[in-house]
């Protein structure tokens, strides 16, 4: 059964028609059942579309066409009111996408679809651009809620292969279990204090030991003056600039896959959403720049 079968309708993102070429398959996740402060994520894929469809697809800095690029566009997944079941369902989809060499792109949605897609992977690390660092070992109850995922991911994965960037509102349990299990984190004022560089040079040496990197990108990463319209927005973020900058240099053969989350269009003017589809296009035009590895210094 294919995946569009399984559970996705079509939809184009930004002009681009389905291809059985395409290289990169975007999957619409517009799941918030989880969501504990301003919910409204599960229009968020259909306004990083929009958005998308008013940005330019040629990307400056590595001067990169994307609109040469076969993209497809799966649609949304059904989902369910279940966390778990909607997050075994999206890793089905992503299996399958992967199993065509596509590249998935996954639109949320709350950050609990990282859940769903990252299993689809076999022994993936895992980067995360994320104010939260949402390793909760359960959160009101919840043991699969967006403040909880990354603790199962843990399981999942072991904690050595999870790296996040951004993190500044956190609670003393995920410090502590952070600290335990050695999931590696820099603060936002740790990334302000060492620069892209500094990070670039932490990540590279954790990164060598993994042969395949998933990235996710929750937008409340950026500070609020970028990126309002997010679920749980938290001062003292950082700028799409160092966001773009750090992705440019992550980015080439080793990442297989990549998420954008927590786009809430309700409380957007339209910014957030245009964020999200900026940082798609750009991801696309590193990847494919990336891939001849010769062309580029990596990190
Ligand atoms: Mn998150
Ligand atoms: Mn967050």
């Amino acid at each position: 059964m294919s995946y569009s079968s399984l559970s996705c309708q079509r939809f184009e993102f930004g002009g681009f028609s389905r291809s059985e070429h395409a290289r990169y398959s975007v999957i619409g996740v517009p799941y918030d059942f989880t969501s504990t402060y301003r919910p409204g994520s599960r229009f968020g894929p259909n306004a990083i579309r929009e958005a998308s469809i008013n940005l330019e697809a040629y990307c400056l800095r590595n001067m990169f066409d994307v609109e040469d690029v076969p993209i497809e566009d799966l649609g949304d997944l059904n989902v369910l009111t279940d966390a778990g079941a909607t997050t075994d369902l999206l890793q089905k989809v992503v299996a399958e996408v992967v199993s065509e060499n596509k590249f998935p792109i996954v639109l949320g949605g709350e950050h609990t679809i990282t859940y769903g897609s990252v299993r689809a992977f076999d022994e993936t690390a895992l980067i995360s651009f994320d104010a939260h660092l949402d390793l909760r070992d359960e959160y009101l109850g919840n043991k699969l809620s967006h403040a909880a995922f990354m603790h199962r991911l843990c399981e999942f994965l072991g904690p050595e292969r999870i790296f996040e960037i951004g993190s500044r509102a956190v609670c003393p349990e995920e410090l502590n279990f952070a600290k335990e299990t050695g999931v590696k984190y820099l603060t936002s004022r740790d990334v302000l204090k060492i620069g892209v560089t500094g990070v670039l040079s932490k990540l590279r040496d954790w990164a060598s030991s993994f042969d395949r990197i998933y990235v996710t990108v929750d937008m409340d990463f950026l500070d609020p003056s970028y990126a309002p319209g997010v679920g749980n927005p938290v001062p003292e973020g950082l700028s799409p600039t160092m966001l773009l900058d750090m992705l440019q240099r992550i980015c080439g053969p080793k990442v297989v896959g990549l998420d954008v989350v927590e786009v809430s269009p309700s409380y957007d003017s339209g910014l957030t959403a245009i964020q999200a589809a900026n940082i798609v296009y750009n991801v696309i035009a590193f990847q494919e720049a990336r891939q001849d590895s010769t062309k580029q210094e990596r990190y």
